[in-house]
């Protein structure tokens, strides 16, 4: 039973799986920038307006930081990146593929959490635990342009519609069909960090988009005017802050550190060149 299953698994993933971009042709689109072949079943306005809800109870249901100096680096950071990504695509004349976010950030108050995560359509949100190993500005550009890239390149999207076609994200589905989060968002006592796993947000995504989140990242970092070399030394404290513990669950499916760093610094230098700080023209 289970063989047959595979069979028509891989057969109806012959079909519709990437390579057959004459069949579907809505459902095949490339990466921005490394044009990476990508499958999207779902359409973004869909995602986007359930990332959204469950954005609203993520800040209902968690402490979110007063500080408020902190806060606004963080927006202004972000409208930096935001600001240099719509300038990017539009001085290669190509599709602004954030023309339809929201953009929002929001400080969430959790010393434990060393993590920060951008949901599709710009909503952004970084835990305090993070600043300890961003340190400044740049640091934390770099962690902000890496999530950011999440959501430019649709790796959600890319994520939800595998999910679709491969028959394992039943929940996944539910929820970009809109049924999960508005049931949710009447009930009280929400499991908010266990939607946002299921969501596919404070989880870890593939290796390859994880590759290109951080080759993107840069990127979008370095067209912002950060200092693309700290996110080195991010890599380093992270190693450092993990050391002789089990590193979380997202690190420890992410390329591993040592790979991490070897590839940053391989793509730092061209892309200093290639990338200078770019002004949006208003
Ligand atoms: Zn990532």
């Amino acid at each position: 039973m289970n063989d047959i299953n595979n069979i028509n698994r891989r057969k109806f993933l012959e079909y519709f799986g990437c390579c057959a971009c004459g069949l579907i042709i809505p459902s095949c689109t490339t990466a921005p920038i490394t044009e990476r072949k990508q499958l999207r079943l779902l359409p973004e306005s869909t995602i986007n307006r359930q990332a959204a809800q469950l954005y609203e109870n993520v800040k209902r249901k968690t402490k979110l930081s007063n500080d408020k100096k902190q806060l606004d680096e963080i927006k202004k950071i972000g409208l930096k990146i935001e600001n240099s990504v719509s300038a990017y695509f539009d001085s290669v004349n190509k599709i602004d593929p954030t023309q339809n976010f929201h953009w929002e950030y929001i400080l969430i108050d959790n010393d434990k959490i060393k993590n920060a995560w951008c949901m599709p359509g710009g909503k952004i949100a970084v835990y305090s635990g993070i600043l300890k190993i961003t340190k400044n500005k740049h640091g934390l550009a770099n962690v902000m342009g890496h999530e950011i890239a999440h959501a430019v390149a649709k790796h959600s999207i890319e994520r939800a519609s595998r999910a679709l076609i491969l028959n394992v994200g039943t929940t996944a589905i539910d929820i970009f069909s809109g049924g999960i989060i508005s049931n949710a968002s009447r009930t009280t006592g929400v499991d908010v960090a266990g939607m946002l796993r299921t969501f596919g947000i404070d989880n870890p995504f593939g290796r390859k988009q994880e590759i290109e989140a951080d080759y993107l990242g840069l990127i979008f970092t370095s067209l912002s005017g950060y200092d693309i070399r700290e996110s080195i030394k991010i890599w380093e404290r992270m190693k450092e802050a993990y050391k002789g513990q089990e590193p979380p669950e997202w690190m420890s499916t992410h390329p591993s550190s040592e790979k991490r760093i070897l590839n940053l610094k391989n793509w730092i230098p061209e892309i200093i060149l290639k990338y200078p700080p770019i002004e949006k023209s208003q």
